[in-house]
């Protein structure tokens, strides 16, 4: 009788941890939702990574601002933490010197178009001119080209990803934190839901074009210091991934995306 409890027990233990997991690797947002009906999906695109100490990248959307992001390296220089910044090809022409302090003093720079716009809804050619532009002003500020791609709202269509990373090696880098700091809910907001919601390997969305988000900031690392996260570029974290347990169930991609702003794209949505 004992041990038929204890198997009853393990079993249902079992369960819970296999619900557990899968709730947990659920987190792809975006289009991962539209893409539900391709065949295979044979370019990954990076939510989390999945990693055995707590590094976390911290990524940074949409500048440089020539009056927010030099606050935030300051900032990100007296912490000795560095970040990602995926910035818009047109803000880089506007303020190379910018950008090119971010990548001297150990930032990474990834692409993120050059005018924001809805992959999902363009001709590979524009897609591709978008890209391309944007590649060239990287590096003509830095030197050299971007290795990550994060497409504006996190819209891309599974065979975007494929011709992407075959024309421009670019890896597809989302989120898994997402404080909506462009909805402007306040510096506060914005550090509480970093602080809660991140996780070991887990990659941070925000935005270094409102000062609210800038103002969060100082709260938000000394909290995420607290809880004793260190940082590292997403290229860091993606070279320290660890595999995954295998999972008992297999992934299922659900209808309901931890971020409803990007589960559907909207052009108006500066989210991403
Ligand atoms: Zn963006």
């Amino acid at each position: 009788m004992r041990i038929y409890r204890l198997i009853s027990i393990s079993i249902r233990l079992f369960g819970l941890l296999a619900l557990g997991s899968v709730c947990a690797a659920d987190v792809a947002p975006v289009a991962e939702k539209a893409k539900s009906k391709a065949p295979v999906d044979s370019v990954p695109s990076f939510t989390w990574i999945h990693v055995d100490a707590p590094y976390v990248a911290l990524t940074f959307d949409d500048g440089p601002s020539a009056k927010l992001t030099p606050k935030l390296l300051d900032l990100l220089a007296t912490h000795h933490i560095r970040a990602t910044f995926f910035v818009i090809g047109q803000n880089v022409v506007e303020n190379p010197e910018i950008t090119a302090r971010a990548a001297r003093e150990g930032h990474e720079i990834g692409n993120h178009s050059w005018s924001h716009p809805n992959f999902g809804k363009m001709s590979d050619e524009a897609v591709r001119r978008e890209l391309r532009k944007t590649d060239d002003a990287i590096r003509g500020a830095i030197g050299a080209s971007p290795t990550l791609l994060r497409p504006p709202y996190g819209s891309i269509t599974a065979r975007e990803k494929k011709w992407i990373a075959e024309e421009f090696g670019y890896k597809i880098i989302l989120w898994d934190v997402d404080p909506l700091d462009w909805k402007r809910p306040g510096p506060m907001a914005v550090c509480n839901r970093i602080v809660r919601n991140t996780r070991a390997g887990s990659i941070v969305l925000s935005h270094d074009i409102h000062p609210g988000t800038i103002e969060a900031m100082p709260a938000t690392l000394e909290q995420l210091e607290a809880k004793g996260f260190k940082f590292v570029t997403v290229s860091e974290l993606i070279s320290m991934a660890t595999p995954e347990p295998p999972k008992p169930t297999p992934a299922k991609h659900p209808a309901n995306s931890p971020n409803p702003e990007t589960s559907s794209p909207k052009s108006t949505t500066p989210s991403g």
